[in-house]
């Protein structure tokens, strides 16, 4: 199954267009995207036998992020070997370095993002989307609580994030626009379990980023049990899981981005983002 947000509302994506679910299902769930995750089991029961009626072609420029509100977002940083050389800081082997990217940064598949300045950096990432509410759940159990996947960025401003000691990775990565994800809540099912899934992101159709979720260090379960050790996780609670090496922080010189850039984001068997920067007139 593949959800969209079109407009605010939710729909199930078919062969021939967007169906609006709270219209198929007569109101018992959706319109609102959040409203499908506290009763997801029950959705999902629903959806494989919901009549696709009424689907209808959408623009892409209509698509917002698939969980506009999750309550929870966790980033994992340097989870990838080859990404972790190339900043020069130390990947942990067993304990991931968790920091949020706070709501007000979230946004969907395609638009317009303000740069906050001259050092704004590219992370092509997978997301993971919870379906329940989970405690110290362990890494053999942790599939039946994620509800599906999507494609995210975790863009970051290196000045800020990397300003004083210790870095302050959370506020760096979280300006407004800077967690785009989508297109599309992609459930578990609908991908190979056993293939990794290839992630590219391209600089003004420059391949900066290519990489697969085979290469993290710590792969989603182990993330989740770590995580949830911790804290309690909600449906619809987002998790960025760290990106491949290739971005800008890492080249000799430094490459960020700049007024008028577009970045591609791909993620197989899930879909495709694209933005477009540009520099805020001065205030
Ligand atoms: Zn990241």
């Amino acid at each position: 199954m593949r959800l969209i947000n079109l407009s605010g509302r939710a729909h199930l994506l078919s062969r021939n267009g967007a169906v609006d679910i709270a219209k198929v299902s007569a109101g018992r769930f959706g319109p609102d995207p959040m409203d499908l995750f506290p009763q997801w089991t029950e959705f999902r029961s629903w959806a494989a036998t919901a009549p696709w009626d009424g689907a209808v072609p959408y623009r892409t420029a209509d698509l917002h992020a698939p969980v506009p509100r999750p309550r929870q977002v966790f980033a994992i940083g340097l989870n990838y070997g080859e990404h972790a050389s190339e900043t020069g800081l130390s990947a942990a082997a067993h304990t991931p370095s968790v920091f949020t990217k706070f709501a007000s940064s979230l946004t969907g598949p395609a638009g317009r993002i303000a740069l906050s300045g001259p050092s704004v950096d590219w992370e092509v990432e997978l997301v993971v989307v919870m379906a329940k509410t989970t405690s110290r759940i362990a890494a053999a159990d942790a599939g039946e609580h994620i509800a599906g996947f999507t494609a995210g960025q975790d863009f970051s401003d290196r000045d800020v994030q990397m300003r004083g000691q210790p870095p302050q990775f959370s506020l760096g990565k979280s300006f407004p626009g800077f967690g785009p994800t989508g297109p599309a809540l992609v459930t578990p099912d609908e991908l190979d379990p056993d293939s990794p899934l290839r992630l590219r992101c391209w600089l003004n159709d420059e391949l900066v980023q290519d990489g697969h979720t085979g290469q993290m260090i710590l792969p989603v379960p182990v993330l989740i049990e770590r995580i949830s050790a911790v804290c309690t996780l909600h449906p619809g609670d987002l998790i960025f899981t760290g990106t491949p090496a290739g971005v800008g922080m890492g080249r000799v010189p430094a490459r960020y981005l700049a007024d008028g850039d577009v970045v591609r984001t791909q993620i197989e068997g899930i879909g495709e983002m694209e933005h477009v920067f540009f520099a805020p007139a001065a205030p």
